[in-house]
């Protein structure tokens, strides 16, 4: 502000002995309003101890939270950047730079590879906070990589998303990206390894109308925002009054969309089941000695 702030104030500080408090110690629920110690919010893997409510993470703590320890972070491919040069009420190569410049990141996911239990596993997330997670050229770079990587070592491929849909600033470029991840994804399949999909609050749009349903097991986060279209664009097209939980994770499970949905703290130990479930065939049980006997057939009629 003006050399009084900026030199003299840290310097009687200093000179005093003072501390500065920082301000980010305590964090106040989003759901239930509580204050929560940021160090506990830490240790209870960002999930509010008050109320259970699962608060966004960044993709870095989700592979954080998933893998072990050793695990290593990939170098993604540069997608073209701003293909139209498009223009709202800012340039989007400018937003684009803003978003790299906060989060450190290139695009809005992160890519890793390592282990969960020691069984080798690729983990790639959504960063949210990243222009809302939406799926541009960079992303679907990184899904077609993970994709790559997980077939290169013949690893399941783990997805964690969190997306507002498609990047509307690359128009089709980004309508694009949702049959080549797919494709990149179906690249995992046909390999024989399992494709896991964590869809975490929110996920929408193209991200939900593409690879994100396809997985070989869908999981979810408890209450997670999961659709399409948002529900008040639903309502006003059907004109009716939508059911309570409508687009939650708990009701989608309900209705057959999703196969579960696991507490953040039981993420990292169901990944693991599943995977030592799908990953491990036991070996063939030997056939049975003895044919097993089939009801005798009826006796033929006598001939008149
Ligand atoms: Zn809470």
């Amino acid at each position: 502000m003006n050399w009084i702030s900026e030199w003299a104030l840290p310097k009687i500080q200093t000179w005093l002995g003072r501390k500065e408090v920082p301000d980010n110690l305590w964090h106040q629920c989003t759901a239930c309003g509580q204050m929560i110690f940021q160090k506990d919010l830490d240790r209870n893997l960002h999930v509010c101890p008050h109320c259970g409510h699962h608060m966004r993470v960044s993709a870095m703590r989700r592979i954080e939270y998933t893998l072990d320890a050793g695990f290593q972070r990939i170098e993604l491919p540069k997608a073209p950047a701003d293909p139209l040069r498009f223009r709202d009420q800012r340039k989007y190569a400018d937003r684009l730079k803003e978003a790299q410049l906060k989060g450190g990141m290139d695009d809005a996911v992160a890519v890793a590879h390592g282990a969960i239990d020691g069984r080798r596993a690729v983990v790639a997330a959504f960063e949210f906070s990243f222009m809302a997670g939406s799926m541009g050229a960079g992303v679907g770079e990184a899904l077609v990589t993970a994709a790559k990587l997980a077939v290169l070592q013949d690893a399941p491929l783990i997805v964690f998303t969190a997306s507002g849909g498609a990047r509307m600033q690359e128009g089709a470029v980004s309508l694009m990206q949702m049959p080549r991840t797919v494709i990149a994804t179906q690249m995992v399949k046909e390999a024989g390894l399992p494709f896991i999909v964590v869809l975490c609050d929110p996920t929408t749009g193209g991200v939900t109308a593409s690879f994100a349903m396809l997985g070989d097991l869908q999981i979810a986060e408890p209450n997670a925002l999961i659709g399409f279209a948002g529900a008040r664009v639903i309502e006003q097209t059907v004109r009716e009054k939508l059911p309570e939980g409508f687009q939650r994770a708990e009701y989608l499970l309900q209705h057959g969309i999703l196969d579960m949905v696991v507490h953040r703290s039981e993420m990292r130990a169901t990944l693991s089941r599943v995977i030592s479930l799908l990953r491990e065939r036991r070996p063939a049980e030997p056939l049975a000695e003895e044919p097993v006997e089939l009801a005798a057939p009826p006796p033929p009629a006598p001939a008149a």
